[in-house]
């Protein structure tokens, strides 16, 4: 809710009882800062006291607890509940368009789930979105060294990305979709060409949209917390191996072998 306080706190992890510097009085929370506040800023600090003002706590150790279960523990049921069917995370009704099909029901990893939600929510970690959050990074995109990092820069505008896009389309000719004219993450997903595949190829090119953004996310922060640098090619073939991976599960995948989906990519994408 303050996100500009706190970047500044000085106390990031600190527990709402270590806040709170005596009970039953009016001016009884404490926030220390990294600097003095500025007098444009006072207006926040206010908002923040007012916010927290009226909650009396007990004077036992607080501890985490996952609102949306009732013993307090974070299940995956209760998630989904939430996610799926009832409120939003802020406990709001949830919005009719909320693009559940796009993310929940695919047979993919529950962390990549978590990150395409994210992702459809505009949360995703980017230098646009950090430094918005108040952090001042370098905004230029690792991957191309160009353009600023933005959700739509870096998954469909940038070089890199839109290099990526055109060798995993290549079956599909002139019919390809040009990821430089994506207008979002939703749009992108639900105008995802049809082909006219094998079984297999039929279920792999569903995912392969998702195995593109999640691959070029992975490569993007080995590039910067790692310092790995990488080719399009190597993209391409680890989004191959993540498909592989994801259909793991699958009966269709059965009597088939990795290598295909490299030396058979086209065949098995479009039938022919
Ligand atoms: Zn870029």
């Amino acid at each position: 809710m303050f996100p500009r306080l706190f970047a500044l706190s000085t106390h990031k992890e600190g527990s709402v009882f270590e806040f709170s510097i005596a009970q039953n009085i009016r001016d009884r929370w404490q926030f220390n800062f990294r600097r003095q506040i500025l007098e444009r800023e006072q207006p926040l600090v206010e908002s923040l006291k007012q916010c927290v003002e009226d909650y009396h706590i007990s004077t036992d150790n607080d501890g985490w607890a996952w609102k949306w279960d009732k013993g307090g523990v974070f299940t995956v049921r209760s998630m989904y509940k939430v996610i799926n069917h009832e409120v939003t995370m802020t406990g709001q009704p949830r919005p009719a368009s909320f693009p559940c099909d796009l993310v929940w029901q695919l047979k993919i990893p529950l962390k990549t789930k978590l990150f395409f939600w994210g992702l459809m929510l505009g949360r995703t970690q980017t230098v646009e979105n950090l430094n918005r959050i108040g952090m001042q990074l370098d905004v230029r995109c690792k991957l191309c060294g160009g353009g600023l990092e933005s959700i739509l820069h870096l998954f469909f505008h940038c070089s890199f990305a839109a290099a990526v896009w055109e060798e995993t389309m290549h079956p599909l000719g002139n019919a390809q979709p040009d990821p430089r004219l994506a207008s979002g993450v939703q749009e992108w997903l639900r105008n995802w060409p049809v082909a006219t595949p094998t079984p297999l190829g039929e279920k792999i090119w569903k995912l392969t949209p998702y195995a593109v953004i999640w691959t070029i996310w992975k490569k993007r922060n080995e590039w910067i917390f790692r310092g790995r640098t990488c080719s399009v090619q190597r993209v391409c073939m680890e989004v191959r191996w993540y498909l592989w991976y994801w259909m793991a599960g699958s009966v269709l995948r059965r009597n088939h072998h990795f290598n295909e989906l490299i030396q058979g990519w086209a065949f098995h994408i479009t039938g022919g």
